[in-house]
């Protein structure tokens, strides 16, 4: 079955999405293991009993070291975490509570004291804030680089860099990065690639055909896709996977069986899913470009965003998030705007079914020569709902804005 499915992938990767749609629907099932259920249930429990000595011996053993403690995870972790490794291309997949989670352990588990990490200078802000207050702490040199500068990055790479973390795009001002060039630096002195590749899910960028080495999700986002869970998950390449594995098991890092299944959950309807995101987003966000209050749409699937090359060289679709930078407003005609969204809603998260709104100036980020117009940046999560609306409303919102002073 899987090797069906790989050989109708054959060759061209823009058809990929046509696999994995199946695949999507039967990756980590085993119905008759399980009474006939569809789905796996939820395993809840520390202790796992063994009838003998010697099969406890057996169980604990490192091969296998989940069947021996609830905190190394279920059969239901295990499956989601095949399914992630399969779906990314990686060696191994492993949970983490929340998707920031992932972030710093993955950090902690690759550094040491002495080293150098450079990390792209529009990074997830939560990580950027954990480099910044506790890895430097740890004598970890930390230094943030033009995340589409590549001289800028070569320039400062050291003989102990032993990290560069890139996230594409970025948070907030979505900057495609050259991750292939980026990796060939980093492997060129051995170091390592971290990615947090939440935005593009494993549909839309494949990180480790891209020479990525730990590929990072929130699952939180697309991939429990309602709102309702919190869980990060990391995956590495085989190089990577012993420093990964043992970054979580001794800090005693285990995640929820709940979100574990709301995860696997989310698998099934997630390209369905993605589709419309990617979609509406692209949508409103055309509309976006063409009014008289907005001074940039920063989507890098629109042809005139600096990174539309390379999205389009690398990347198998886009998501439903991406920002817009209004003009100069008065604090009255801003805080007008966001009151009067009838759809959009003001929170933190993104990747649920529903439309979100965020103020998200000004940026944590040292360098911002980038060509970013003067303004207000909003970030905006393009839910499921119907395209029209959500131009609707944001048209009527921004119509309010503009009429007071
Ligand atoms: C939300 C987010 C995270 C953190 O995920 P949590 O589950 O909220 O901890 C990490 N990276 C990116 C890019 C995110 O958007």
């Amino acid at each position: 079955m899987k090797e069906l499915i790989k050989a109708m992938d054959s060759s061209n990767s823009r058809n990929l999405s046509r696999g994995l749609d199946t695949v999507l629907s039967h990756i980590g099932r085993n119905s008759p293991e399980y009474a006939g259920f569809v789905n796996m249930p939820v395993f809840r429990g520390s202790t796992i009993l063994a009838q003998s000595l010697e099969e406890w011996d057996l169980r604990k053993s490192e091969t296998n070291p989940m069947a021996s403690y609830g905190r190394f995870g279920s059969p239901l972790t295990k499956a989601f975490e095949s399914a992630i490794a399969e779906l990314e291309g990686g060696y191994q997949s492993l949970v983490f509570p929340s998707g920031l989670s992932a972030c710093t352990h993955a950090l902690i588990g690759l550094l040491k004291a002495g080293d150098h990490l450079l990390i792209s200078d529009s990074v997830y802000g939560p990580t950027r804030n954990f480099a910044e207050q506790v890895l430097r702490r740890m004598n970890i040199e930390v230094e943030f680089f033009n995340p589409t500068n590549l001289s800028d990055l070569s320039v400062k790479l050291k003989d102990s860099t032993r990290v560069i973390y890139v996230e594409s795009p970025g948070s907030m001002t979505f900057e495609i990065q050259d991750i292939p060039a980026i990796a060939e630096i980093a492997h060129s002195i051995n170091a390592f690639v971290v990615m947090d590749n939440t935005w593009a899910t494993p549909l839309y960028f494949r990180p480790f055909e891209h020479g990525v080495d730990i590929s990072i999700h929130a699952a939180t986002k697309y991939l429990i896709g309602h709102s309702d869970g919190l869980l990060g998950i990391a995956t590495a390449n085989e190089r990577a996977w012993p420093i990964l594995q043992a970054s979580a098991h001794v800090f005693g890092e285990t995640a929820g069986p709940d979100d574990i299944f709301l995860a696997m959950r989310g698998l099934r309807t997630l390209s369905v899913r993605m589709e419309r995101h990617w979609k509406n987003g692209l949508q409103l966000a055309q509309w976006l470009q063409s009014h008289k209050a907005v001074a940039q749409v920063l989507h890098p699937a629109l042809p005139e965003n600096p990174g539309f090359k390379l999205w389009q060289r690398d990347f198998l679709g886009a998501s439903g998030l991406f920002g817009v930078i209004l003009h100069p407003m008065s604090k009255n005609q801003l805080s007008t705007l966001f009151k009067e969204f009838k759809i959009f809603g003001i929170g933190l998260s993104w990747g649920g079914f529903e439309s979100l709104a965020l103020l998200a100036d000004p940026l944590p980020r040292l360098d911002d020569s980038n060509g970013f117009k003067l303004g207000h940046l909003i970030r905006l999560h393009a839910g499921l709902e119907g395209a029209q609306d959500l131009i609707g409303d944001f048209s009527q919102a921004l119509d309010a804005a503009l009429a007071v002073g």
